[in-house]
């Protein structure tokens, strides 16, 4: 008989998610976390590091489209970006869909995320790992960090909730400090800022640390969201410079023209729409700063 396993996550405290799995495809204990990735009807397949859902096959490309999109069309001249975090590789896949990009460099912490991740999950790197314009680089996002100064135009903070673990030194004054350092005079560091209806601290603790560390006020956007539940994923995100906004709707479809990407969710109208917060939420992020 086969057996049947179900997979829980607490998502805030007495709420579970409960996904049941088909069929495990591989659980591994790194040397950093514990991780499992394993099909599901719904979802299609899921990869879970400790307790926590990184991402779905079914959902993916929207958390990755828009933290990858939204801030090289904003920019208009992107060339190069880190990713901290991010070992499935769906945020390598859509920055490097764009021209302008001549490198990407990805610090993960953990190298047996990305062997897992290109065996089981190809469809979502998608060949992003052997791009020639893709550097891997292997160690804490927040040591690596100190050893860049001007370099980037584009930083893209691709790590789990900071709930203790290996991505908790990546929600410190002294990362998003270093962050600033390593950033052009133009540049913008991305960050997710969880599910806002049921974690609304997240997003709330983001645009606080990012105002601080930046000197500036950080914006917020949103998008919807399949892998973490909850209906809406909030992106935070900030610039060396001060100057983050939406553009006018006949700015966004001349750029996305240009720049000739192949989305499934992101479109001039996603970009532009997703500034647009609710009473609610721009009340929960008005209480932010
Ligand atoms: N989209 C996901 C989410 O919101 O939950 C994040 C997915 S991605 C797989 C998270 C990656 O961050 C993992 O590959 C993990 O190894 C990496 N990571 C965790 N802590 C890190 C650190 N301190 N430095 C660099 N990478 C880290």
């Amino acid at each position: 008989m086969t057996k049947i396993n179900w997979h829980y996550e607490q998502m805030t405290s007495g709420i579970h998610i409960a996904l049941r799995s088909e069929k495990d495809l591989v659980s591994v204990e790194t040397e950093f976390q514990d991780v499992s990735i394993f099909e599901t009807r719904h979802l299609g397949k899921v990869m879970r590091i400790d307790d926590g859902i990184q991402v779905t096959t079914k959902g993916e490309h929207i958390y990755h489209e828009m933290m990858a999109h939204v801030p090289i069309i904003f920019h208009n001249h992107v060339k190069n970006v880190l990713i901290v975090g991010g070992g499935d590789g769906g945020s390598a896949r859509e920055v490097l869909k764009h021209r302008s990009v001549e490198k990407v460099v990805m610090v993960d912490i953990d190298e047996q995320i990305i062997q897992l991740s290109r065996k089981f999950l190809p469809e979502i790197n998608n060949g992003a790992f052997d791009d020639p314009r893709f550097e891997l680089r292997i160690g804490d996002g927040a040591d690596i960090i100190s050893q860049y100064n001007d370099c980037f135009d584009l930083i893209i903070l691709d790590a789990a909730d900071p709930d203790g673990g290996a991505s908790e030194t990546l929600f410190t004054q002294s990362f998003f400090a270093n962050c600033l350092t390593a950033l052009k005079a133009e540049g913008i560091l991305v960050a997710q800022g969880g599910t806002p209806y049921f974690e609304p601290y997240m997003m709330q603790s983001m645009v606080s640390r990012l105002t601080q560390a930046f000197n500036n006020p950080a914006g917020i956007y949103m998008g919807g969201c399949y892998d973490y539940f909850g209906g809406s994923h909030a992106f935070i995100w900030a610039t060396r410079n001060g100057s983050i906004n939406t553009l006018p709707l006949e700015t966004l479809e001349s750029r996305v023209t240009t720049a000739d990407i192949q989305t499934k969710y992101y479109s001039p109208e996603a970009h532009f729409g997703a500034f647009f917060l609710s009473k609610d939420m721009r009340e929960h992020v008005d209480q932010a700063v």
